[in-house]
């Protein structure tokens, strides 16, 4: 089967950047999307390290709303402040970066076809004579009609944005209570310097995020901002946990990108970097298929060299976090200031690749 188009479904972030990185290499491409526009409703936070961004290839400055320096971390009874001496991340809207990279796809020759909700069906016909792209999101139709291996666990969301002025403007705070919050964090994210965020993620199998949302809003910190500020927009959502076995179907052609291949640090749930470049890797492949007949399995490879360790360990300070409780949380708070771990942090920290740190950590310990 000779196959030289590619069918994108989901126009969100990855498949939106899988479309302009298959334009660029003058693929023929189209992106399937049920809703009007991309990337609405959007019921995501965007905050990204500067590291990671500029791995994207898109003119990220245009949709920025604010920088961050660091990040409190409630951790039962105490709390690590990691403040770091620059800049280390931005906060994007999310709607606006969708927007970008959907006129960038469009620019270069992608063919966007929206109101259009993909079932097995149109996937058959597609896949006649194309390549699929599934960039469908966490609960992904096209993985799903193809038999890809199951994601092991989601963590279900619940976020609300207060046209709020906090008083540190450029730090996220995260709260880790297993008890309150179970299986995941709460956070208050600076979404700009009048705009905050509160949010939490559960375990799906921990029951209602609204419910653990209502519980949240009752810390001090966050009653706060409900009491003082005005509601701008809220949902829900879900974050996969855990990539999936194998994303590629070399011999039909059916390649998982973004959140459907469980492109996603099980840390914090940023996914975007991870889908992103899993974007790039990804029309790589299908570029080198179509010219040399080359296997898709590159795409796979490369990703999984590239970041496989780095979800390797964000999986261990997953399970970490998510199993122990409060007294347990502020212990290891406690023992980690005393080892002087914020400032190693504040220092080397890196917010994707642990690795860089513990690499780090092991040559030199905690000395400068
Ligand atoms: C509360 C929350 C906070 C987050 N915060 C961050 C953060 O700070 N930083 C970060 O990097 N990441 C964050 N993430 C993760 C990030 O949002 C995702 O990794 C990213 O959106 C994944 O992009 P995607 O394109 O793979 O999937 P999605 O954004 O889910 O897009 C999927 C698209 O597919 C479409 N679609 C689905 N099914 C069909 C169908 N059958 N037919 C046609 N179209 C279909 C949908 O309409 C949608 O447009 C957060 C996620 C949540 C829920």
């Amino acid at each position: 089967m000779m196959r030289d188009e590619v069918a994108v479904v989901g126009a969100g972030t990855a498949g939106l950047l899988a479309a302009k990185r298959l334009a660029e290499l003058g693929i023929e491409t189209q992106v399937y999307d049920q809703k009007e526009r991309p990337g609405i409703p959007v019921r995501a936070s965007g905050i990204l390290s500067i590291s990671g961004l500029e791995t994207l290839g898109i003119d990220y400055r245009k949709v920025v709303t604010n920088t961050l320096c660091g990040a409190k971390l409630h951790m039962g009874s105490e709390v690590l402040n990691v403040r770091a001496p620059r800049p280390i991340a931005k906060v994007l809207d999310r709607f606006e970066l969708n927007e970008l990279c959907y006129a960038d796809a469009q620019k270069l020759g992608a063919r966007m076809i929206t109101k259009s909700k993909v079932d097995g069906k149109l996937l058959e016909s597609l896949n006649a004579d194309k390549f699929i792209v599934g960039a469908d999101g966490a609960v992904s139709v096209v993985a799903r009609h193809f038999g890809f291996p199951e994601i092991p666990r989601h963590v279900l969301t619940y976020r609300a944005e207060y046209d709020y002025r906090l008083v540190e403007s450029d730090m996220v705070e995260l709260f880790f209570d297993n008890k309150m919050i179970p299986g995941f964090f709460g956070w208050i994210s600076p979404n700009s310097k009048d705009v905050a965020e509160i949010g939490i993620g559960i375990d799906s199998a921990s029951g209602n995020s609204r419910a653990a949302f209502e519980r949240f809003k009752k810390v001090s910190e966050i009653a706060q901002i409900v009491a003082g500020g005005k509601i701008i927009g809220e949902g829900a959502s879900i974050i996969p946990i855990g990539i999936r076995k194998h994303f590629v179907d070399d011999k039909r052609g059916v390649l998982l990108v973004g959140d459907a291949a469980g492109q996603v640090k099980p840390t914090t749930g940023g996914g975007i970097i991870f889908g992103g470049n899993g974007a790039r890797y990804a029309a790589q492949a299908i570029s080198a298929c179509i010219s040399k007949g080359a296997s898709l399995e590159y795409y796979e490879r490369s990703w999984r060299k590239e970041f496989q360790k780095e979800m390797v360990l964000h999986s261990f300070f997953y399970n970490m976090y998510a199993s122990m409780n409060s007294g347990q949380l502020a212990w290891m708070a406690k023992v980690l200031k005393f080892m002087g771990f914020e400032k190693f942090l504040a220092q080397y920290g890196d917010m994707d690749r642990p690795s860089l740190m513990i690499k780090r950590f092991l040559l030199r310990g905690l000395a400068k």
